[in-house]
This record gives C-alpha cells, sequence and structure tokens, in this order.
C-alpha cells in the first residue's frame, strides 16, 4: 500500500527501470537534431553542417553519443567538453520536441504504465542513456513524466550496466527493500539494455519498437520478447510468482 508518499511493503517489490527511446516513445529525430545543433555551437559550425546521422543512438548513452559524435569531427573530447555539449543539448531539445511531428508515444505504453503504477508491489523507474533533463523532457512531451520520480540517466554513467545500477540502487532505497529480496525487470529494445539488464540480474523485457526485431533481441539473451507494450506476455513478468 502507498501512504502519504510513504511506501509500506506487504510483499517484496518489483522494481521496474524502463528505457526511453524506442521502448516508450519515439522523440522523432528531435534528439538527434538537438545533439546536432550542439555539436555545431560549440565547433562554431556557423552553416549548420553537422550531421549525425553515421552515429548509432540507439541504446547508447548520451555521453557516449556526443563523445562518439565529437570523434567524427576529429575532437577528442574531455569531460568539461561533453557537460558543455549536454547543456546545450538540453536546452534545443523541448523546442525540437515540440516541432517533432513524428514523436510518438509507443503502443501499450499509458495502460501497461497505469497498470503497474496501480499496483501495491511494483515501483516505476527509468534506466536510460537520456541525462536525466532529457530523459523528463522527452517523457513530459508524451505525457508520461508523471509516472516516474527516479531512475539511472546518462548523467550518472556513460556505461549502461553502471547507470542501471545507480536505477536500483535508488529503487531499493526508495523501498527499503534489499537487493537480495527485490525483483528487478528492466525494459528495453536493443540488444545494450539486455546485456546491462543481464549484467545487474536483472530480468529484460525486450520489445521491439525500436530498431532491433525479436530475434536479435532473443539472441542478445532477453527474458521475454514482445512486439509491443500491448502484449499480454509482458505483464507475465510482473506476476508476483514469476521467478526473478
Ligand atoms: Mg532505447
Amino acid at each position: 500500500m502507498k501512504t502519504r508518499g510513504c511506501y509500506i511493503w506487504a510483499m517484496p517489490p518489483i522494481i521496474v527501470l524502463f528505457d526511453i527511446d524506442g521502448t516508450l516513445l519515439r522523440a522523432g529525430g528531435a534528439g538527434r537534431r538537438s545533439v546536432e545543433l550542439a555539436i555545431g555551437e560549440v565547433l562554431n559550425d556557423l552553416d549548420g553542417k553537422v550531421s549525425l546521422e553515421s552515429v548509432e543512438f540507439a541504446g547508447r548513452t548520451d555521453p557516449w553519443i556526443v563523445r562518439t559524435a565529437l570523434m567524427q569531427y576529429g575532437v577528442t573530447a574531455d569531460d568539461g567538453l561533453i557537460r558543455e555539449v549536454l547543456r546545450r543539448y538540453v536546452a534545443h531539445l523541448p523546442r525540437e520536441l515540440e516541432l517533432a511531428t513524428a514523436f510518438e508515444v509507443l503502443p501499450g505504453v499509458p495502460s501497461l504504465l497505469a497498470e503497474l503504477t496501480a499496483r501495491d508491489d511494483v515501483i516505476l523507474g527509468l534506466g536510460t542513456g537520456n541525462t536525466e533533463r532529457a530523459a523528463y523532457a522527452k517523457l513530459a512531451r508524451g505525457g508520461l513524466d508523471s509516472f516516474f520520480s527516479f531512475g539511472g540517466f546518462g548523467s550518472d554513467h556513460t556505461d549502461r550496466a553502471e547507470l542501471l545500477r545507480a536505477g536500483l540502487q535508488r529503487g531499493l532505497e526508495r523501498t527499503g527493500a534489499q537487493r537480495g529480496t527485490a525483483r528487478v525487470v528492466v525494459v528495453g529494445d536493443t540488444p545494450y539494455d539486455v546485456a546491462a539488464a543481464r549484467a545487474i540480474g536483472a530480468q529484460c523485457v525486450a520489445v521491439s519498437t525500436g530498431g532491433y526485431d525479436g530475434a536479435e533481441l532473443e539472441t542478445a539473451g532477453a527474458s521475454i520478447v514482445v512486439s509491443d507494450l500491448n502484449s499480454a506476455a509482458v505483464r507475465s513478468a510482473f506476476e508476483p510468482s514469476s521467478p526473478a
């Protein structure tokens, strides 16, 4: 039960960490465009020619994307420069999200989040390569931000397993549970999500609404693979009796 903002857990909690891009929503190119603008500014590219079409974004963390993008332009970035690009990126993002006509919340997402929020034994968090501010900007555009109050982010770590670990730790602190008693379920759309979930001993629900198909996600070792989050099979990951 949840009372006055405090959680009293009658059973071992299930901590769920959701990826964002390709899993909950598609940002319609707003993220890529915002990074291009930010990098254009730091490179003093007045003609706006920066293009990151060849940089892989799916499953990657924002600091990784920025470092890789700068390398494409011959710049070896230190942490200070990456922070500066990310600061500019986040400043551009709300407007680019507003302009992104292809932005969409993916099928089944609002109902699944509402179902899980109503559960007494489930706590919803994020496990995303987005920086925390970018994550909430994207979620707000889709009306999904109020479902989440914690997570692990690209602003915590450039390595996906490490940011999931940070999200899990925050989830444990909120529930007061020990790692040994809580179940952890990661929901993501790329083999990187699956590998990071496995690295922290979590179950992984993989959804093929991003750039990877079901076979690739199965090969990566996902516990459950679904075509979208409307699927009844997703719910099986959250059954109280489901094995950890
Ligand atoms: Mg993703």
